[in-house]
């Protein structure tokens, strides 16, 4: 394979051609019959289904690949790609990566640039460098597929029997194809609560980082991974931005980690309410929206200017995704979900195999698996080595190690402190941590009250259960640390690692106080 590529790659364009004929009649018979139009068909092609359908052609497979993209209820639809290149990962890091430029500039004056006192931002500059990336990468990603001699299809895949899809395309065009093996990877879309106003006005994660004009005050509804990442980066293009959060901050994270994030944002001027849900949006003759909420709770940490109504330029929902399940007619495949849920059900013995057995499912519409780009990457990658492959390697979704990009980046892997309490006992986990100050913002005053570093450790052989970093660059730091953590290490191991200095990662080998002693763990000197 590696030679043929080489030799692909010194051909002109019209050998080109006749090579990809040649690789195309000269691909290995597969395992599949020819009773079907398709050994694979992958359905969906966002981060998972592009990689499994790949992976599986790479192999010698005829497979084909279904996206197609419902508009949001604001209307905004887009390219090849899924999630991640489109609403999410891409465009949120370069926005994040703007918004953590604005306080550079800042901060650069102290370092002797000239920078006018009054910075400005165009968000019509940004959201066109974005979308014109974006659009870059829906065509590598279509070229791709040809390379690979994937057959793409911009159509919306149902199930009409195990070995049967009806693709429709955007103008209602209807072909029915066959194949021996399906993927499902439709991942998942936003969800909107039954509120008057909803569906209407609020925008979600799918049409923000398309915005043609700039979101102005902002209120942004949910306190998980996407909203408070975009909440964040809008505070930091300088939008007044209130979040409101009905319970705690990054639900199934490390709570004290969580809270300093929060505290973090609130220093940078995003306004927190807690305790309270959305009832109601009504638009008003100027164009602004008119938003009513509850206070379910009071307690420790409320805006204590908070009314039960206010209005905004725009309102973001960031209330949690469901899975794209319920239109794909599962039952005509005999494919189980969970009912309630619209998840896909993964076997026992193999995650990505549902209740049929020449259907799988990857990426973020199977139960209770990491929703991130990666992991379905990964899943599909392995999946497709093993149907096609005789690869034994399953995906192994312990010890997946994520970023959320807020202001403060806070990376991690492994347990939470009470993850870790709840399974071993309090006896029997040992913390260590340590409040840093990065080098970099002791010139520029900036604020560093949290950034901060915990490693959860097994107290008897201080195996490393878990490993939370608040800042800068927090998702480059845990990528590495996370290599340890999966390769099952101990604290003692990761203490005879010299550091390499002066960086933030080095106070992750250099952390030496216990919680338990209660002493005082700020860092001080090198
Ligand atoms: P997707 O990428 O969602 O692809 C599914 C595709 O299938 C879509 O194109 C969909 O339109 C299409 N489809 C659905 N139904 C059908 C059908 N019936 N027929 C044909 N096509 C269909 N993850 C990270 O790792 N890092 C991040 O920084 C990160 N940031 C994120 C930020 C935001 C705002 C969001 C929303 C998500 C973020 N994620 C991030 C999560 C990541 O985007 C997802 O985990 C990942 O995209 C899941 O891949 P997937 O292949 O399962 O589904
Ligand atoms: P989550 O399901 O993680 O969070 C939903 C949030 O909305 C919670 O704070 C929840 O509160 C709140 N909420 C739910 N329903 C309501 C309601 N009716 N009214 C008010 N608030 C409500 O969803 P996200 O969309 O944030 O993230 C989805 C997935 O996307 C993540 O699991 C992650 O894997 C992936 N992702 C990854 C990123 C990364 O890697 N950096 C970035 C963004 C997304 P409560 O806690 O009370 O239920």
């Amino acid at each position: 394979m590696a030679a043929s590529l080489r030799l692909f790659t010194v051909l002109g364009p019209a050998q080109k051609f006749q090579f990809r004929i040649f690789t195309k009649l000269v691909r290995p018979l597969s395992s599949g019959s020819n009773q079907y139009d398709y050994d694979l068909i992958v359905i969906g092609g966002g981060s998972g289904g592009l990689a499994c359908s790949k992976e599986a052609a790479q192999l010698g497979r005829r497979v084909a690949v279904l996206d197609y993209v419902d508009p949001s209820p604001q209307g905004t639809v887009w390219g090849l790609g899924g999630t991640c290149v489109n609403v999410g990962c891409i465009p949120k890091k370069l926005m994040h990566h703007a918004s953590l430029l604005g306080e550079a500039v800042k901060g650069a004056a102290k370092y002797g640039w000239d920078v006018p006192q009054e910075t400005k931002h165009s968000w019509e500059v940004l959201v066109g460098g974005v979308q014109n990336h974006l659009r870059s990468l829906n065509w590598g990603h279509r070229v791709a597929l040809k390379d690979k001699s994937v057959d793409y299809l911009n159509a919306y895949g149902t199930f009409v029997d195990a070995h049967t899809i009806k693709a429709t395309t955007r103008s209602g065009k209807e072909t029915i194809l066959t194949a021996d093996r399906f993927v499902i990877a439709t991942g998942m879309r936003p969800k909107y609560p039954q509120m008057e106003g909803a569906r209407e006005y609020a925008h979600s994660s799918d049409d923000l980082f398309s915005l043609q004009k700039p979101p102005g005050k902002t209120l942004v509804v949910g306190a998980s991974y996407v909203a408070l990442e975009c909440a964040g980066f809008l505070t930091g293009l300088g939008y007044d931005v209130t979040v409101m959060m009905r319970s705690i901050p990054l639900r199934g994270f490390d709570q004290q980690m969580a809270e300093l994030v929060i505290d973090n944002m609130v220093s940078h001027g995003t306004r927190v309410l807690r305790g309270c849900v959305p009832q109601q949006i009504l638009k008003q003759a100027s164009g602004e929206l008119a938003v009513t909420w509850q206070r379910q709770t009071g307690g420790p940490g409320s805006a204590v200017d908070a009314d039960d109504s206010d209005e905004f330029s725009t309102v973001l929902l960031a209330i949690g995704r469901e899975p794209c399940t319920k239109s794909l007619n599962l039952d005509v495949a005999g494919v189980k979900m969970n009912e309630s849920t619209g998840f896909i059900v993964g076997s026992e013995e193999e995650s990505e195999r549902t209740s049929v057995p020449n259907i799988y499912a990857i990426g973020d519409v199977l139960q209770d698996r990491p929703e991130l780009t990666p992991v379905a990457i990964k899943a599909g990658k392995l999946l497709a080595r093993r149907l096609y492959d005789g690869a034994t390697e399953h995906m192994d979704y312990v010890n997946v190690p994520t970023t959320v990009f807020t202001p403060l980046e806070y990376g991690c892997v492994g347990l939470s402190e009470e993850n870790a309490v709840q399974l071993h006992g309090e006896d029997n986990v040992e913390v260590y941590h340590a409040f840093y100050k990065p080098l970099e913002y002791i010139i520029p005053e900036r604020n560093h009250q949290q950034c901060y570093i915990k490693m959860v450790c097994s107290r008897q052989d201080e195996k490393i259960l878990g490993l939370h970093f608040l800042g800068p660059h927090a998702g480059e730091v845990i990528q590495g640390f996370g290599f340890a953590v999966k390769c099952g290490a101990t604290r003692g191991q990761l203490t005879s690692v010299v550091g390499i200095h002066p960086t933030c990662a080095e106070e992750v080998i250099k952390m030496h106080v216990t919680k338990r002693s209660g002493e005082d763990a700020t860092v001080t000197g090198c």
